[in-house]
């Protein structure tokens, strides 16, 4: 399996090639040449497979090469043995029609875990057979940081540096990044928004000063081994509620525009989906561009589910370059126009292609609370912030009666307690995993919002290349 850039212009890539990389050299992001596609039959016969090796048949056609079967399924036996529930993505139901699928039971608590914990595991693999040492740097709404500390602290020939928004992040989320002390990881408080620090990590990657010395690698979702890896718990879900001889809906919490298009993978792998409902918060670029074909980044709004307080949804660039056709020079040219001017006007084509798979909602912050306390008091369920965004649109989609609508739960609802206790009068307990999080010495750096600030610092903490 090759890998090719949005924008055509950087060179194609293995899988461990693109793994490493992270961002292409053009700008652009990587994705498969073309979609693997599995039969009826094939799907069909996934069920009653553990979610190891279901992991491993969903992704086997992506890794090409680069790991033979017996390894694969050795890393994800092990990635997802750290998993607190035996099913790792247990699905649960509502009501008549509305399931939450389960996505927080890893180490972190947030559905960055089923990524993550797989790409420590492969970043470990891959280094190990030579090549330079990799310096991850990375920008995060809170959780992705987390869960990517987590999975390459203390690894060796790897150190990762995590930009947050100062104040933006919840506490428990800030203290799962900044209590780790291991040598190679590095927390840094930038003053400013998620989207500032993500421009500035992207900026590195085109930074000749700093890829000449050190071999820069992502763990944002701009990274393609993510994606893939999510794609597995959409046919998991898929085939609890009878896939592939039924069509399921999914409606998912979205900032990035990573988690939703793991979903669009899977309906392109031959997963029945009957629709992928984006849900965002106020910052609703998405929403706006996917009803009106307006993509315009506006300012950011801080709310109480900050992993989706984004305006630049990088992911959503994988998607218009399939809508368009694949055409790498032609979304080169329509992405350059919207870093300059942050205002993008979808083509007919990309909107319309959007349209036969994809419906958006926005929730506010009272839909957000209506649905805390609706799952609450008429299911018994406590819900974070970003799940219950999800459940507000999925409820809201009006899709028939006899189609299961799977929200996709995020977060833990203890990862966002104050938010959750607002709510419902409720205050959701930390699982036994996070142990004594509130007793431990944190270890961060504050440090301007400054391009050339935060370059500085990364270059004389990284190690350079060989
Ligand atoms: C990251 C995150 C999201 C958004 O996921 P994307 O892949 O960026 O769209 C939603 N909810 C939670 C809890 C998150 O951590």
């Amino acid at each position: 399996m090759e890998y090719i850039s949005t924008r055509g212009s950087a060179p194609a890539l293995d899988f461990e090639g693109a793994t490493l990389a992270g961002l292409a050299s053009d700008g652009g992001l990587y994705v498969p040449r073309e979609w693997p596609r599995f039969s009826k039959e094939e799907i069909a016969g996934f069920a009653g497979l553990s979610y190891a090796e279901l992991a491993q048949r969903i992704m086997l056609p992506f890794v090409g090469d680069s790991l033979t079967p017996e390894r694969l399924l050795e890393l994800t036996t092990q990635a997802y043995g750290r998993f607190a529930h035996k099913a790792v993505t247990p699905l649960k139901q509502l009501d008549e029609q509305q399931w939450l699928l389960e996505l927080f039971h890893g180490p972190t608590l947030a559905f960055k875990d089923v990524a993550l914990q797989l790409l420590g595991l492969l970043f470990e693999e891959f280094l190990g057979r030579g090549g330079d040492p990799l310096t991850i740097v990375g920008a995060t709404s809170g959780d992705t940081g987390s869960a990517a500390i987590d999975a390459v602290a203390g690894r060796a020939r790897v150190d990762i540096f995590m930009l947050h928004p100062k104040g933006r992040v919840s506490d428990v989320q800030r203290r799962q990044m900044t209590t780790v002390l291991a040598p190679n990881v590095h927390n840094i408080a930038i003053e400013g928004t998620f989207d500032d620090a993500q421009a500035m990590v992207k900026r590195m990657f085109n930074d000749q000063g700093m890829t000449s010395r050190f071999s820069i690698g992502a763990v944002n979702s701009i990274n393609w081994a993510r994606l893939m890896a999510q794609v597995v718990y959409y046919f998991a879900a898929g085939l609890q509620l009878g896939a592939p001889h039924r069509e399921v809906a999914f409606a998912v919490p979205t900032g990035n525009f990573g988690d939703v298009f793991a979903g669009y993978v899977a309906a392109q792998m031959g997963l029945p989906v009957a629709k992928l409902i984006v849900a965002t918060n106020v910052n609703d670029i998405l929403h706006r561009a996917l009803t009106s074909g307006d993509y315009s980044a506006g300012t950011v709004t801080p709310t109480a589910a900050p992993s989706m307080d984004i305006q630049v949804s990088s992911n959503f660039e994988r998607l218009l370059f399939d809508l368009g056709g694949r055409d790498g020079a032609a979304l080169a040219a329509q992405m350059a126009g919207f870093e300059s001017t942050k205002v993008m006007q979808l083509t007919n084509a990309q909107r319309e292609g959007a349209a036969r798979l994809f419906t958006s909602a926005r929730a506010d912050a009272s839909d957000m609370a209506n649905a805390i306390r609706w799952a609450w008091e008429e299911c018994g369920e406590l819900l974070d912030p970003h799940t219950a965004i999800g459940l507000h649109a999925a409820r809201n989609a009006g899709l028939p009666a006899d189609v299961p609508v799977v929200t996709l739960a995020t977060a833990h609802p203890a990862k966002f307690r104050d938010a959750v206790e607002r709510a419902t009068g409720q205050r959701p307990t930390l699982p036994a995993r996070i142990g004594d999080l509130f007793e431990r010495e944190e270890r961060l750096i504050e440090l301007p919002g400054d391009y050339d600030t935060i370059a500085a610092h990364v270059a004389a903490h990284a190690v350079a290349r060989g």
